[in-house]
């Protein structure tokens, strides 16, 4: 949380037209790209110079976003991104509790000598690495807190329809269309002031949502009936899809996004796994339904983290050794996967 002396601070901090750079973590999703476009244009309305930076590409889906198009990706244009660093007197950290969520860019942005400022609500902030912090685990998204954040500095009014089309696309899909981490009123009312100020929110949904290109729909077919995997006893579900799986369907960025929730629509998973093989790893995605925590388990066993229902994790195995580790790993969650949800 921020303190008032430190609110104070950033006001004027933020004033002086500063070099900035906005980050935010590897593989971004809609919170990611959301939250920085919405900054992005929050900083730019007060006088400042400011660059959006991303470790890698982000799904073609987010492009209808206003100025995506100037977000530098590090693995595309590394030179250019270490510059804007090594200028910035304030970095942004969006969306991410710890930096090596940077991946490559991590160490960079380490050891730059700006002001590091983090904006986020995930568990356990590595508070040490920044100068200023506003974490809320409680809160939907870190679009949720851009806005508390513009509300903070006094400057609610600046919120126009762009700012808020970022910040609506961040709670939307970090809340999977207002269907988990969505019970606080506070969600409600943040997002009706979005659609006051102009958030077209059906259109907005389906620009997300209904892109699909028809590789991406038999995709999605093809891992539930042939790659889908059921172990009743432990209420888990599990979708595996190999490099090959990946290739034989012309897989784009973002072509795997919401297929590990389709398991969980089955009433006896509590549990559901994604496992696919990118840039010669497995990563995992792992999504719960009720008190099961995947972000303990995913920080455990599986090098990750994330939130309680939604969390990630990568490993070095093969599918096989994974699977079978996997399923000797749950042998301890037996109780703890077993309930079933009631009003
Ligand atoms: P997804 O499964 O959609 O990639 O990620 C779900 C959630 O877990 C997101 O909030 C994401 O930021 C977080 N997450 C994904 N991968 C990792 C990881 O490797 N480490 C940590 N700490 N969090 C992750
Ligand atoms: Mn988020």
């Amino acid at each position: 949380m921020l303190t008032d002396s430190e609110i104070l601070e950033l006001k004027k901090l933020l004033n002086q037209k500063n070099k900035i750079v906005i980050t935010s973590h590897t593989n971004p999703d809609g919170d990611a790209i959301g939250s920085t476009l919405a900054m992005y244009h929050y900083l730019v309305k007060l006088g400042n110079s400011v660059e959006m930076l991303l470790p890698n590409k982000f799904p073609e889906f987010y492009s209808w976003l206003p100025d995506s198009d100037k977000i530098v990706l590090y693995d595309k244009s590394s030179k250019y991104a270490q510059t804007i660093l090594k200028e910035a007197d304030i970095i942004f950290s969006l969306d991410y509790n710890a930096l090596h969520r940077l991946g490559a860019l991590a160490e960079i942005v380490k050891n730059t000598s700006g002001k590091k400022i983090l904006i986020d609500h995930h568990i356990d902030p590595e508070y040490e690495s920044f100068d200023y912090c506003l974490s809320d685990v409680v809160t939907s998204s870190t679009g949720e807190l851009i806005f508390d954040f513009i509300s903070k500095m006094g400057d609610e009014e600046l919120i126009d329809k762009k700012i808020g089309e970022a910040i609506y696309t961040g709670i939307v899909t970090d809340t999977g269309s207002f269907s988990f981490s969505c019970n606080r009123p506070e969600t409600y009312i943040i997002t009706s002031k979005l659609v006051s100020v102009g958030v077209d929110a059906q259109k907005i949904h389906k620009l997300i949502y209904d892109t699909f290109s028809e590789n991406r729909l038999r995709l999605l077919g093809y891992a539930i009936s042939e790659r889908m995997i059921v172990w009743e006893e432990l209420h888990t579900a599990l979708i595996y899809l190999t490099k090959s799986d990946l290739k034989k369907y012309n897989y784009q960025v973002g072509d795997t996004e919401g297929v590990v929730n389709y398991p969980l629509s089955m009433d006896k998973v509590n549990m559901s796994l994604l496992i696919s093989e990118k840039d010669n790893q497995l990563r995992l995605s792992f999504r719960s339904k009720g008190d099961f925590s995947v972000n303990d388990l995913a920080r455990k066993h599986f090098n990750g983290g994330g939130h309680k229902n939604a969390a990630g994790g990568k490993t070095n195995e093969d599918i096989d050794g994974l699977i079978e580790r996997l399923k000797t790993v749950l042998q301890d969650y037996v109780q703890e996967l077993n309930y079933k949800i009631t009003l």
